[in-house]
């Protein structure tokens, strides 16, 4: 298979100073493409800022041979990250939402502050640069956007209530931008990784931490970037040289109505419990439009047995 390569694209990756964001930067450019190196530079908990880790980012790129430039601002100011790209490279092609935090606290601890800058920093912010890059990646026929979402997200996590809540709408972010953009070649995936970096450090066994190298992430980030790459509003998950799609599953269910005259109790609920919950013959749905469908044929069916 020949090179899948990026050149003449223009690649944003945010908290791209260090971790994940890092090895994105460094195997877009070295594929070809020019790079902005977003990154504020602060704390592990959202606090402080320094231009140094964007700066040592876009210095090894361009060691290698590579085109980058660094931008320092909060992904919450999303527009400047895009004015960067289009005042030093005159376009934008690609869109990595990396950038994050942690302020792990159990639920009752939780301050508004924990909240909101986790909201923020993870949602508002690949809200924002996503809006402002959006008009330019349609006006072109062709973007492609990355979201971060977490198994803390897919499946919760104690003593990350901020956190999960900000990864799992990620989701939701992502799949309606791939919906409005797929008309333009304007699509929209999740990667939800798990690597060796700050966040989790103090997380993740040592046995386990020093197998999870960001760099057996990034190539999968890049194909899902790629012209050639055609997914679109999907979750997929990677860690460790492994690399899966996840989606959701809902189960065949019961009708807890016999016809259209009937309605539901308690107790036909209650009696009703194994089906609704019985997985063996779960199925997944590509679009809302499938699931009022069958929503749709649940209600004739109910006419019919009148
Ligand atoms: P990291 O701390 O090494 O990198 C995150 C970078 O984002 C930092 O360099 C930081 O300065 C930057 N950043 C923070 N706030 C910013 C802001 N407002 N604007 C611009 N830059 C900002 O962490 P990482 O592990 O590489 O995480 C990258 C992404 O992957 C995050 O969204 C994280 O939640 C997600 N994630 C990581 C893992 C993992 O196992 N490492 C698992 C699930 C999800």
């Amino acid at each position: 298979m020949a090179d899948l390569r990026f050149d003449g694209k223009v690649v944003i990756v945010t908290g791209a100073g260090a971790g994940l964001g890092r090895t994105y930067a460094l195997l877009f450019a070295s594929r070809g493409a020019k790079v902005v190196v977003n990154d504020l530079g602060g704390g592990r908990h959202g606090d402080g800022s320094s231009s140094k880790a964007a700066d040592d980012v876009v210095e090894e790129i361009r060691r290698n041979g590579g085109t980058a430039v660094a931008d320092y601002n909060s992904v919450i100011d999303g527009e400047k990250l895009i004015k960067t790209a289009l005042d030093n490279f005159g376009r934008v092609d690609i869109l990595i939402n990396n950038a994050g935090i942690l302020r792990d606290k159990s639920l009752v601890k939780l301050t508004d502050q924990d909240w909101d800058l986790v909201h923020q920093v993870h949602l508002k912010g690949s809200f924002k640069t996503t809006q402002a890059a959006f008009p330019i990646m349609k006006k072109q026929n062709f973007g492609r956007i990355i979201m971060t979402s977490s198994n803390s997200g897919l499946y919760g996590n104690f003593g990350q209530a901020n956190y999960s809540a900000a990864k799992m709408a990620l989701i939701g972010l992502a799949k309606t931008v791939g919906i409005e953009g797929a008309r333009n070649n304007v699509y929209c995936n999740v990667i939800v990784p798990t690597a060796a970096s700050r966040l989790t450090e103090d997380i993740l066994p040592p046995e386990v931490f020093n197998e999870l190298k960001p760099e057996f992430i990034a190539p999968v980030v890049a194909y899902l970037c790629h012209d050639s790459c055609q997914e679109n509003g999907s979750v997929v998950e990677s860690a460790g040289g492994w690399a899966g799609k996840v989606t959701l599953v809902r189960s065949n269910g019961a009708l807890l109505r016999s016809s259209i005259q009937d309605g539901v109790t308690v107790e036909k609920v209650a009696q009703n419990w194994d089906r609704i919950t019985d997985m063996d013959k779960a199925g997944t749905f590509g679009a809302i439009q499938e699931v009022t469908g069958a929503l749709i044929e649940n209600l004739e069916g109910l006419k019919t047995s009148d």
